[in-house]
């Protein structure tokens, strides 16, 4: 999730605590999914291929806020799965709103306009709608036609009651930078921010063929940035950040600084890969061993330029060299010349295969807790 503009003086506050804290590692944005149960089923998708006794699983409200009291981070964003079919939502948006949290429920829209009834506008919250591209990219990358024009209309209806809305879009292989630059206009003509990153290559999406490397992603960004210039595009990101997409940065991932909090518990390391759980969000940050992630580290981390690895890098590093992201800011993204130079992966570790033995772990958890809340509720009874 980006950083929204106008909310930057306050994050600037929390960055620069942790710096006189000295602390080493902290986050800046709690990814939670308080479910993973979706009414989409996307080919790009890496969170929905799980039994059903796992979909059917929820984070409690109180969990949530448990989990953002926990983590401690000034931001929330809510993914899933699809946070709108989850009954509590409204609840759990309103208790982090209350603990003054910046909410960022993503959501692909279906629900939202029949839902808007739950939420209040706040300058906590916004709603961050899953939009791919224009109508026919879009209706393809979703796998359901009509998902574009339900998307749009609540966005509409969004705004029209005093929400603040933004869009995330993520890129695949063989989206042309001339379609991304007209669905940029489309957006600006919306009046919506957006946040764009390359799709993280989740081994288990039913697509595989369409992932970007790294290579590729740097090119599409510049053609997108060169086509983009002299207008005024509304991206939801830092300048390093977009600096960095279009191959002007050499940054490292900073997987701590979105930690991940799904009904597993905590992910290690971070919320695109899944090798393990912690129930504590200390547990995660003292156990993690994060030296061999990131891209040149491990080789599942090879093409990973996604935001939730590298904003939190792009955020640190504006305040360590604010010259440089005052720079970047003042002369804009860099479309040509030469790139920085890139990871060298010839050292990275190979990946490790772990889906599978976490499901069949989480499954067993569940059929234990399951087993027990039927054993206490027997005992009530009697
Ligand atoms: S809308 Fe999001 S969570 Fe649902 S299938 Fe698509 S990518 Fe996955
Ligand atoms: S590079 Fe970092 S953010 Fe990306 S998958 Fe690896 S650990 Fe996660």
């Amino acid at each position: 999730m980006a950083i929204p503009f106008h909310k930057e003086l306050r994050i600037g506050a929390y960055l620069m605590k942790q710096k006189l804290l000295g602390r080493k590692r902290y986050p800046l944005v709690l990814m939670l999914e308080p479910l993973f149960r979706c009414n989409l089923a996307c080919a790009g998708c890496g969170k929905i291929d799980y039994p059903d006794a796992i979909l059917n699983r929820r984070m409690s409200a109180q969990e949530c806020w448990d989990a953002a009291d926990e983590c401690g981070a000034p931001m929330v964003a809510i993914p899933g799965g699809e946070p709108l079919i989850h009954k509590e939502i409204g609840e759990i948006v309103r208790g982090l709103v209350a603990r003054k949290k910046f909410v960022s429920l993503c959501t692909n829209a279906l629900l939202l306009e029949k839902k808007l009834d739950l939420f209040e506008p706040s300058p906590f919250l916004f709603f961050s709608v899953h939009l791919d591209g224009l109508r026919d990219h879009h209706d393809k990358a979703v796998s359901q036609k009509g998902v574009f024009d339900r998307a749009v209309s609540a966005i509409k209806a969004a705004k029209a009651r005093g929400f603040t809305v933004n869009v995330n879009a993520t890129v695949f292989d063989g989206h042309p930078a001339e379609e991304i630059a007209k669905f940029m206009d489309f957006t600006t003509e919306l009046g919506v921010g957006v946040t764009m990153s390359p799709g993280y290559a989740y081994e288990r999406a039913p697509d595989q063929e369409h992932f970007l490397n790294r290579t590729k992603t740097k090119q599409l960004f510049r053609d997108v940035f060169a086509l983009g210039k002299g207008k005024k595009w509304n991206f939801m990101h830092s300048g390093l950040f977009l600096d960095f997409l279009a191959g002007n940065q050499e940054f490292e991932c900073t997987p701590w600084g979105m930690p991940a909090r799904n009904i597993f518990g905590w992910q290690k390391p971070c919320y695109l890969l899944g090798e393990g759980y912690t129930k504590t969000f200390k547990e995660l940050m003292e156990t993690t061993d994060w030296e061999t992630y990131g891209t040149g580290k491990y080789e599942k981390c090879a093409d990973c330029m996604a935001h939730c690895g590298y904003e939190a890098t792009a955020a640190d590093a504006a305040l360590t060299n604010p010259l440089k992201a005052m720079w970047v800011s003042l002369r804009g993204v860099k479309t040509t010349g030469p790139m920085a130079p890139e990871i060298d992966l010839s050292k990275q570790r190979p990946a490790q295969y772990v889906f599978s033995s976490e499901v069949q772990k989480r499954l067993s958890d569940i059929r234990r807790d399951e087993a027990l809340e039927a054993q206490q509720k027997a005992s009530t009874a009697a």
